[in-house]
This record gives C-alpha cells, sequence and structure tokens, in this order.
C-alpha cells in the first residue's frame, strides 16, 4: 500500500492556523498595535477603511526592523520575544508566540515598511497569501507601518461571516480602548473612514480613561490602591450610581494585560453589595501586579483568560480594596448629619413613585358599643369578637354573639356562592409584589404583572411597526447619552428602524441628544431603553430579520419597567389587552405570564 499521510504546506498551515488567532478585523487592529507597543512605540496611529475590510493600517515610532527581520517576522514561529521554555513565566510582551504576522499574512495583502533609528533605509516588503511579492529598499520615517489589505480575500467563508461595518468597528474599537487602557503612556489616535474617532494623549490612568470615555466620567471615578505581598491592586471603580445596562466597561489588566475574569468580576460585584440598581453593571479600570512566575497566560490562543496560582487569596483583597474604596468615598451608606431634605432610599426604590398607604376604616366601628355592629368590611372582626367573647375567658356568654356567628357563616358563604357566578364580570384583584392574583370560577389566576405588560406593548408596537411609523412623542427637553464613535455607527445603520420606532436624534461630538422617542415611553423609560438599544447592538451581530425583534424587546421591556399603578380598572386593562395577544402566555423573551391556582391545588395544600 502506498502511503498516505503528507505533510501540510505551509501556507495551508499558515492558513489553518490564522483561523485561530485572526477572527474578525479587530484581531488584526489588537495583534498589530500589540507588536507595535512590544516594539517600544510611544505614538501609535491606527487607520481604518470599512470597519477594517477595505484597510487596516498601524503606524509606530518603534524599534523598527532591519531587513532580515522585515522579511522573517512573517514566518510561523518567528518571534524576537522568546528564546526558551522559562521566558514563558517571565513575559513582559504582549506577543511571544510569533503566530500573528504569519496569519495574516496568509490569508491577507500585507505591505510592510520599516526602518530602524538611525539607519539611511527602510525596508518594504509586500505579501499576499502568504507568498512574498516584493522587498526592496525604501526612504520612510524610523519605526513600523504595516498595511492589510482585503483581509480574507482566500477565506471567503470567512469574509462572508463578517457583520456590518458598525458590528466590527465596534469590535475594533474594543480592542483598541483596551491596549490604551493597558498603556497611558503611549500616544494613541484611530480614524475610521478618514474621521478621527479617539486622540489620546500621553497621560495618567485617570486621563486616558476620561479621554476615552467622555469627560463625565472624571466625576464618576473612585480610586483604589492596596499593596499586599501576594497582589498590588490600582485603578478606579465607577460609582455605583453610573452602573451600566451592559457590562461593556469592565476592565481587569494583569502586569498590563487585558484579562477576563468572571470569577474576579464577582468579587468586584460582591464589594457593591446592595448599592446597584437590578440588572446593573459597574464600570471598572483595575489593574493586577503580580509575579509573572505566578500565573500562565498560555491557556487561550487569544490570550484573555489568565490561571492565577493565587486566586483565592486575590478574591478577597480584591473584595475589600474595592468595597474600602466604595466605603471611603462614602458611597456606601454612611451617616450624614448635613442631610436634611432628603431620606436615605434604598437604592432599587428611588425611582419608584411614592404611593399613599391605603387604609381600610370601619367607619361604624365603636369601641364603647359591646353588641357588634355590622359592617362589610368589619364581618372578620365581628366573628372573632364572637370567638374571643364565646370561647376564652369570658364567663358570661352573650346570647347575642353566638347569634352573630352563625350569622356571619352565612354571609361569607352567600359572599362565595355570589363571587363565583359573577366572576367573568365582577373580578376580584389582589396586588402582591410582581403578582397580580384574579379570582376565577375555580381558583385564582397568577398573573406576572411586569411581563404582562412587556408583552401587550410588544405586540402594539411590533404589529404597528409592520404597517406604518410609531406614534412619537417630542421631548421638550432632549436627553444626552454619550456614545462612543463604534455605537453611533451602530445607531445610525439601524436609523430607519430606529426613526420608524419614533426615535429622532441628532448626532453630537460626545454621542447624541434624543429629541423624539416611542410615545409608550416615558423620561426613564427613554433612557433605560436607548441603553439597552445601544448593548444589544453591540453585542450581537444581528441579522436583518432580529434587529426589529431586539428593538421592540427593548422599548417593551422599558415601558413595562416604568411603575405601573395597580387598581381594579388598571388590572382589568391589563387583563383585556393580554388576552387578546396570541402568545399571552409567554413573554417576547419566553417567560411565564400567567399561571393558575385551582381550587383542587388549594385543598391540596391542606
Ligand atoms: P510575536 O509578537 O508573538 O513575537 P508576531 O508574529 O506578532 O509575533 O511578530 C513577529 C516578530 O516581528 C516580533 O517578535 C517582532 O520581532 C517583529 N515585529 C512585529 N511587529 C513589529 C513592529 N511594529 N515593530 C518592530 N518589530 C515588530
Ligand atoms: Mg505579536
Amino acid at each position: 500500500m502506498s502511503e498516505v499521510i503528507r505533510l501540510l504546506p505551509d501556507h495551508i498551515a499558515n492558513q489553518i492556523a490564522a483561523g485561530e488567532v485572526i477572527q474578525r478585523p479587530a484581531s488584526v487592529v489588537k495583534e498589530l498595535v500589540e507588536n507595535a507597543i512590544d516594539a517600544g512605540a510611544t505614538e501609535i496611529e491606527v487607520f481604518i477603511k470599512d470597519a477594517g475590510k477595505t484597510l487596516i493600517q498601524v503606524l509606530d515610532n518603534g524599534s523598527g526592523m532591519s531587513e532580515m527581520d522585515a522579511r522573517m517576522a512573517f514566518e510561523r514561529h518567528a518571534t524576537s520575544k522568546l528564546r526558551s521554555a522559562e521566558d514563558l513565566f517571565n513575559l513582559h510582551t504582549n506577543g511571544f508566540r510569533g503566530e500573528a504576522l504569519a496569519s495574516i499574512a496568509a490569508i491577507s495583502h500585507v505591505e510592510l515598511k520599516s526602518k530602524m533609528d538611525g539607519q539611511e533605509w527602510g525596508t518594504s516588503v509586500v505579501i499576499e497569501g502568504s507568498k512574498l511579492v516584493d522587498q526592496s529598499p525604501v526612504t520612510c520615517k524610523a519605526g513600523t507601518s504595516f498595511e492589510i489589505k482585503n483581509l480574507f480575500f482566500n477565506v471567503p467563508a470567512r469574509r462572508n461571516f463578517l457583520k456590518s461595518d458598525g458590528v466590527e468597528f465596534k469590535h475594533i474599537e474594543e480592542e483598541f480602548i483596551r491596549i490604551a487602557l493597558a498603556n497611558p503612556d503611549t500616544m494613541m489616535t484611530l480614524h475610521h473612514n478618514g474621521t478621527r474617532c479617539y486622540h489620546l494623549e500621553k497621560a495618567n490612568l485617570r486621563k486616558r480613561i476620561v479621554d476615552a470615555f467622555g469627560r463625565s466620567y472624571n466625576d464618576r471615578l473612585v480610586p483604589i490602591e492596596e499593596t499586599t505581598g501576594i497582589v498590588k491592586i490600582v485603578g478606579f471603580v465607577g460609582k455605583p450610581e453610573f452602573a451600566k445596562k451592559s457590562r461593556g466597561e469592565q476592565f481587569l489588566f494583569v502586569n498590563d494585560r487585558f484579562f477576563r475574569d468572571s470569577y474576579f468580576n464577582h468579587a468586584i460585584t460582591q464589594a457593591y453589595d446592595g448599592l446597584l440598581a437590578s440588572k446593573t453593571f459597574p464600570s471598572y479600570f483595575l489593574y493586577f501586579y503580580v509575579d509573572p512566575a505566578t500565573i500562565d497566560v498560555n491557556v487561550h490562543p487569544t490570550k484573555t483568560e489568565i490561571k492565577f496560582e493565587e486566586d483565592k487569596e486575590i478574591y478577597a483583597i480584591l473584595k475589600s480594596s474595592v468595597k474600602q474604596g466604595l466605603g471611603k468615598f462614602n458611597i456606601a451608606p454612611a451617616l450624614d448629619f448635613d442631610q436634611e431634605t432628603s431620606f436615605d432610599v434604598p437604592y432599587s426604590m428611588r425611582n419608584q413613585v411614592p404611593v399613599e398607604p391605603q387604609i381600610q376604616v370601619d367607619t361604624t366601628y365603636n369601641p364603647f358599643n359591646t353588641s357588634t355592629s355590622r359592617s362589610s368590611s368589619g364581618v372578620r372582626t365581628d366573628r372573632s369578637t364572637a370567638i374571643m367573647s364565646a370561647g376564652f375567658g369570658n364567663e358570661e356568654i352573650k346570647k347575642q354573639d353566638w347569634e352573630d356567628f352563625y350569622k356571619i357563616d352565612d354571609v361569607e358563604e352567600k359572599q362565595a356562592v355570589e363571587l363565583s357566578l359573577e366572576m367573568e364580570t365582577n373580578k376580584q384583584f389582589i396586588f402582591q409584589g410582581a403578582y397580580l392574583f384574579c379570582t376565577t370560577k375555580n381558583g385564582l389566576l397568577a398573573i406576572h404583572g411586569r411581563r404582562a405588560k412587556e408583552r401587550i406593548v410588544y405586540d402594539e408596537i411590533m404589529s404597528a411597526f409592520v404597517l406604518q411609523p410609531i406614534s412619537s412623542q417630542q421631548l421638550l427637553f432632549p436627553l444626552t447619552f454619550d456614545l462612543s464613535a463604534g455605537e453611533k455607527l451602530l445607531w445610525e445603520e439601524n436609523q430607519v428602524s430606529l426613526s420608524r420606532l419614533g426615535f429622532s436624534w441628532s448626532f453630537t461630538d460626545s454621542g447624541m441628544d434624543i429629541e423624539g422617542a416611542p410615545a409608550h415611553l416615558k423620561d426613564e423609560g427613554i433612557q433605560n431603553s436607548v441603553q439597552d438599544i445601544v448593548a444589544s447592538l453591540s453585542v450581537s451581530g444581528l441579522d436583518k430579520g432580529e434587529v426589529a425583534h431586539v428593538l421592540i424587546s427593548s422599548i417593551a421591556k422599558s415601558a413595562a419597567n416604568q411603575t405601573i399603578q395597580w387598581n381594579t380598572e388598571s388590572a382589568n386593562q391589563l387583563l383585556n389587552s393580554l388576552f387578546q395577544c396570541p402568545e399571552h402566555q409567554y413573554s417576547p423573551s419566553g417567560k411565564v405570564i400567567l399561571n393558575t391556582l385551582q381550587i383542587k391545588d388549594i385543598n391540596q395544600l391542606f
């Protein structure tokens, strides 16, 4: 039998490896900018066209490469950063695998220009799909410039899989910001289609955060600093009232390398303990410094998960230092003697409209009258008075009391019969927590109020949306939102749907002003809904068909979260509208809206 095993040619092996390292344009940006940092650059400029689908260019003023290195750099496992296996445990660079350039070159057209400081000539290398097309001397500035064109030109499946420019640019922006936060002393700019989106001067960490996220952040940050034998933690956490609808602004770095970690995230969230509104996520920018030998950065190809030897200890240190930081800045509840005008209201209740307690008064009750009086609301009181006077130490049992006892029973029975007969027209409601209970012929109907409202608004908007634009309200005072360049692009990409839904806006330097919103939403609802929409457009690259569902769900959710004043009328209205929805059993996100408790179920309980 002839042999069937063959070694893969290099260009195919590189293409396969590229799939792991380079998933989208943002991965290229990350690798190139990290290389520039590793090369000691103090200024890095990034130019993007069409979210990186047409061009990604990274310019740096770092060490530059020799003629030989400039060609070698594209070989697989070619790296200047790792010489022995031991070096792996003492890493001070972003890259170390020598895979990125080989991968990028395998799936795009690359032009590299590089010059070392003091050299007269630089070198230019052109590579297309792993093939060296040209190398020649050039005149250029000291440092390195990479131009990547036609990404995935030879991997159509990948190219077609790319999302809209808005989504892809959002990813690029995220990578850029992570590196910018890890290297505040490097000047960095990001341009997209000729517009400068970020210009970050060399700065301290606080200023870098403010430059990247907007001036308003200056007042939102609480400094954290803790030094122990195991770890040094420095950075900032956001004040709880500025917590976001999405996790977008949570950054952890170890030895200036970005990483994700749900365990440490838990520690931080725990430190906020009760200070956060539900379903909001605090911002944090925290930097751990540990002995490089105590971490393993080699667990994931894209290297955002890191193993820590002493993770439990770090968890405890992290939690206590964040807690302390929040406390020091008087964010955790503290005694405040200057407070005159307002009470400390728990965060979750702060936006609720106060409702006067409803007290039922038996107007016919007379404490001096020993024989019981009759009134509809006093039924139970009368009855217990009868039992009390009959049973507990009352020698003289009054005949009148016994008569009342039986009479009352009569009334109750009669009421029960009447109720079951009249159930359809004369429903009784109980409002308890999130639930609305309603009597039925043979039991109780339990309705999740918020989900019901969500379903109703969703169906209403969805059916109107298909036919005509949704009615909009013009706001007297526009609401201002901070948006990143990528978020603006995402909003713009969906502008047709968003304006059909009743939103109108104008973009500003720092984001946008919402001038009109769907009529279902009140102020706070508008805030929530816009934040929710921005978050969900950023997270997932949605197909066209999904966009309407996502947008309308956000509006419905925000509308349902607005306080509902429960009374018989509003409850009746809610039930009527709910039962007109074909899917009245489930909320738009698939959660149960109603359930019945039958008398026989209740009997089981006894
Ligand atoms: P790694 O970063 O893991 O070493 P890369 O494939 O990203 O692997 O880069 C290969 C080598 O090319 C690097 O080790 C470095 O020596 C060189 N290099 C890449 N980018 C630059 C740059 N911007 N300036 C100077 N040298 C660079
Ligand atoms: Mg690299």
